[in-house]
């Protein structure tokens, strides 16, 4: 997940990094706050989400996906295992593609988005869910939660949809080059990261997308999900009453967080309604703990069975 959060006080700063566990680089100001512990508290019982009332995607499969990718090891925007992850991405899903976006990683060829498609019954709604696949471009960071997670749902939930079954025409976009990369010349996320989103964003709001819904920390063990202060409050009150439908309403508490600049916000500047799926109370955030202990199988399948049962209703 991008990195900058908009309209935040110094206090308010502070605890966003406080709550995601150090800024990048940390200033040896905010070392020490960073380091504290915080109760990374979830209104599920013990922070676990119950198990899911449906079962539409299929957990196992879900969380095999997010594990093949952590095995993968790193997969920053334009590496080898990233451009071996996106071949395999693509004939994982349903009328998979890959399209060039008018970025290049280091070895100059073109970042590449990983695009899929189910058909709906109705012949004009079309509704986006995206994730990035890329990882933050740090030492021995494999993103479980940020990167992996995201990409399994969305991945299972395309395979989970027949065609016909729902209204919209559900296109199921992963995002490459969403990190911005480690270069500190290059932090900055609105220009140098969500080059992905940017592209597609173009696309799909010129195809008159009514919706459109990332996945990004997902799958942590301990999960909240509140909403992201950008993400449409319509759309996101939808996906609560989803949630709270499939069983899982505790994960989506009633609770406004700090706005982020994340893969929805070119689709909101295009007009598009979007929301965020984002758990930003996350202790691993850009750190080498962001690994297959961090996440759990009950909070991805959480997380997948309230959008799909979102995705039921549009
Ligand atoms: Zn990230």
């Amino acid at each position: 997940m991008a990195i900058v959060l908009i309209g935040l006080g110094v206090t308010g700063l502070l605890a966003a990094l406080v709550l995601a566990g150090g800024s990048e680089p940390p200033s040896p100001g905010l070392r020490g706050a960073a380091r504290a512990p915080v109760p990374d508290e979830s209104p599920c019982p013990r922070g676990r989400p119950p198990a899911p009332g449906a079962d539409r995607v299929d957990e196992n499969r879900t969380f095999a996906l997010l594990r093949d990718q952590v095995e993968l090891g790193p997969r920053p925007a334009g590496s080898e295992a990233s451009r071996r992850l996106a071949e395999a991405l693509r004939r994982l899903l349903p009328n998979g593609e890959l399209e060039e976006i008018d970025a290049r990683g280091p070895d100059g060829r073109p970042l590449r988005n990983v695009i899929g498609a189910v058909r709906g019954r109705d012949p004009i709604k079309l509704v986006v869910v995206g994730a990035h696949y890329d990882t933050k471009d740090l030492p021995g960071f494999v993103g479980a939660n940020d990167g992996a997670g995201g990409t399994a749902a969305v991945v299972s939930l395309a395979r989970s949809i027949r065609p016909g079954q729902l209204a919209p025409t559900v296109v199921f976009v992963l995002f490459d080059g969403e990190e911005a990369p480690a270069d500190p010349l290059r932090e900055d996320i609105e220009r140098y990261g969500l080059r992905g989103s940017r592209a597609a964003a173009r696309d799909y709001a010129a195809r008159g997308a009514a919706a459109m819904i990332l996945l990004d920390f997902v799958a942590d063990r301990n999960l909240s999900i509140p909403r992201e202060a950008n993400s449409t409050p319509a759309l996101w009150e939808e996906l609560r009453a989803a949630a709270a439908r499939v069983g899982v309403g505790c994960a989506f508490p009633a609770a406004t967080r700090p706005a982020i600049t994340d893969d929805h916000v070119p689709f909101l500047k295009a007009g598009v309604p979007a929301i965020d799926l984002i758990d930003f109370t996350y202790l691993c955030w850009h750190r080498r703990c962001d690994d297959l202990s961090a996440v759990s199988r009950r909070s991805l399948d959480a997380s997948s069975e309230a959008v799909y049962e979102l995705l039921a209703r549009l």
